[in-house]
């Protein structure tokens, strides 16, 4: 299938945080999606990005501080529906949205897509359910941001059936076939947040890409297995999981160098992309 690394807008926040020994500096971490655009299910996004309703979402206190926190840049033109225009597309085309987890900046967009099924690890949204607002904070979730018939066109990931994956993706031994038919392979990457799910897809030309979202937020961290500050364990559901689950990626790249490893949010690897996307 054809894949297009994008992103719909960026925050700015200090390189020392999102990596261990890091610069003050601040720097740029977009929020990436994927355009996968397969044969036979047509067009489907990997996360969103922002959209404008982060910022309706954000206007009064408490959640205010997420915006305080992360300082948000979005342009017009960033926005997901308006770059699936450049490839010819509508958001009624998008026939599957797969959603790593429900932190703001990779479901933004998700009411613009009306028509889009939903696919995700159970347990990274059924948690959110019972929240009372008072705790949407805690999870950095925007309840609404999630669309009204979210539930009618959900196909949460049956955790039931897992598969065993091949060599070639060890150290990841279980996955989940989200298409059924092998095309774009689930996998959890906890320790971030709940239900974290990564994904690996295959583009036209038989490159293997592995979408990591937020397990990593720089490239260096997996190369260098070096994790981010200390302070970043507040927000992770689980700081073990999360260590775990860096080491494992930091083999795997290790092991497999020819795999293109896209976390959600490192500026490089993003940018690199994007300029290769035809
Ligand atoms: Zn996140």
């Amino acid at each position: 299938m054809k894949i297009n690394i994008l992103n719909a807008g960026y925050c700015t926040a200090p390189e020392h945080i999102a990596i261990h020994g890091g610069r003050w500096k601040k720097i740029h971490f977009p929020a990436m999606f994927a355009l996968l655009q397969h044969p036979k299910f047509g067009a489907m996004l990997f996360d969103t990005g922002y959209s404008y309703r982060f910022f309706d979402e954000t206007k009064k206190f408490p959640k205010r501080f997420y915006r305080w926190m992360t300082p948000v840049t979005l342009h017009e033109e960033d926005l997901v529906v308006n770059q699936l225009t450049t490839f010819n597309l509508k958001p009624a085309d998008i026939s599957h949205v797969f959603i790593s987890h429900f932190h703001a900046d990779h479901i933004a967009a998700l009411p613009d897509l009306a028509w889009s099924r939903f696919i995700y690890m159970p347990h990274a949204f059924s948690h959110l359910r019972n929240l009372k607002p008072a705790e949407d904070m805690k999870h950095a979730y925007l309840r609404g941001l999630i669309p009204t018939d979210f539930d009618t066109r959900s196909h949460p990931v049956d955790m039931a059936k897992p598969k065993l994956l091949s060599a070639e993706y060890a150290p990841f031994k279980t996955g989940y076939d989200l298409l059924g038919d092998e095309s774009v392979i689930g996998v959890e990457l906890p320790g971030h947040a709940l239900g974290q799910m990564g994904i690996f897809a295959r583009n036209e030309h038989g490159k293997l890409f592995f979408f990591v979202a937020d397990a990593a937020w720089l490239k260096q961290s997996i190369v260098e297995n070096r994790p981010p500050h200390k302070i970043a364990n507040m927000i992770f559901a689980d700081p073990e999981e999360y260590r775990e689950t860096l080491s494992a990626l930091h083999t795997y790249h290790l092991t497999h160098p020819e795999t293109i490893v896209v976390p959600s949010h490192c500026a490089q690897t993003i940018q690199t992309l994007k300029a290769s996307n035809e």
